[in-house]
């Protein structure tokens, strides 16, 4: 079987763990302050901050930005759950609005009709590896007065206009696994804002800038060096995995047939977290694909407004018509670097005998 995923540890990582175990310094200390520096820089942002998680990372910026009761945030369904989770953490309201049928990210025309007197937020997602329509949105953030708090789980060095996720606002980054770079479980907030960074800062280690002196009430939101250890060899393979996962999606992009495949937006640069395409009879799809060992991911069958831990929050009546369209037909298959070029072979044979067998699907967008 062709994984979804297939996270590489090599030399790098374990020297540098090793290097952190024998130190005997294992919590948040210089390795976590190194892979900050580093990744700021890469971003190209003056400021990062890491966490436990790309969840902790979400829930750090929306508190750092003074979200909170009574308070509503526009972000999009067609997402993994913790970008509304952490909103609901806060203690304010998601408000979803639908996203663009072609790069699958919130649609900017939707906003300005969600903006009520209580908005304060609004959360985009950068999904697969693709900037949201960042310029566009940032525009009428700025036009409102809106916090611009952008979930870049999935988008670790994606471009869009020049500029790399995470350069708006308060970008949220994740280190899990199967993501474009790992430190096994982490996160990162970067911003250019001196001040969010502090309250960022403050609000991770339990409001505390002198030791058991508590400014305000925080949390536990620390990661650890040994974590930082394996981010920062991560950190360095960055760019050169993107590489790959380029590549391969070119690949894809010139030899698949009956299937909708990724649509870029012009002026960015897609890192491919995930190559996905659009099929008929999607899970009937999955299943032939994986009986010819190529394996898939469904990001995500279920959209946040739809899950039972929402249930009762008020979204019953909601109806986001493209959201629930492309829930039906996603797919992704395997675009991960560490991908032979048989096994691209592999994958683009075996979709393309799958499309043949069910049909293929309609371009529900025009060319
Ligand atoms: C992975 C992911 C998260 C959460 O990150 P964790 O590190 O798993 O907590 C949030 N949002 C999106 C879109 C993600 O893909």
């Amino acid at each position: 079987m062709i994984p979804i995923a297939r996270p590489q540890m090599g030399d790098e990582e374990k020297e540098l763990v090793w290097e952190v175990l024998s130190s005997g310094s294992l919590a948040q200390g210089a390795k976590v302050r190194a892979l900050e520096e580093r990744f700021a820089a890469f971003i190209g942002v003056p400021h990062a901050v890491a966490t436990s998680s790309g969840t902790t990372a979400l829930h750090l910026a929306l508190l750092a930005s003074g979200i909170g009761p009574g308070d509503e945030v526009l972000t999009v369904s067609f997402t993994f759950i913790a970008s509304a989770s952490t909103i609901l953490f806060s203690g304010a309201r998601p408000v979803f609005v639908d996203v663009e049928e072609p790069t699958f990210t919130m649609d900017p025309g939707l906003l300005e009709a969600a903006i009520t007197e209580r908005t304060r937020a609004i959360l985009p997602v950068s999904l697969y590896g693709q900037p949201a329509d960042m310029q566009a949105i940032g525009a009428i953030a700025d036009r409102h007065g809106l916090a611009l708090i952008e979930d870049a789980a999935q988008s670790h060095g994606a471009e869009v206009g020049g500029r790399r996720s995470g350069t708006w606002g308060a970008g949220c980054f994740s280190f899990y696994p199967t993501k474009n770079m790992t430190s096994a479980e982490g996160g990162m907030v970067t911003t250019a804002d001196p001040e969010l960074a502090e309250q960022a800062r403050l609000l991770r280690e339990h409001g505390m800038r002198v030791r058991y002196q508590h400014d305000l009430l925080g949390y536990n939101f620390r990661m650890t060096d040994v974590h930082a250890a394996i981010g920062l060899a991560q950190l360095a393979k960055l760019p050169a995995n993107n590489a790959r996962r380029m590549e391969i999606a070119r690949r894809y992009d010139a030899e698949l047939r009956g299937v909708i495949t990724p649509t870029v937006r012009p002026g960015a640069v897609h890192v491919y977290h995930q190559y996905t395409i659009r099929v008929v009879r999607r899970d009937e799809f999955a299943e032939r694909l994986r009986e010819r060992d190529v394996g898939t991911g469904i990001y995500y069958p279920i959209p946040a407004h739809r899950q039972e831990a929402l249930r009762g929050l008020g979204y019953e009546g909601l109806h986001l018509p493209v959201t629930e369209l492309l829930t039906e037909q996603v797919v992704s298959i395997p675009v991960h670097p560490s991908l032979s070029d048989d096994e691209v072979a592999t994958v683009i044979e075996a979709v393309n005998a799958v499309a043949d067998e069910l049909g293929p699907i309609e371009a529900a967008v025009p060319a």
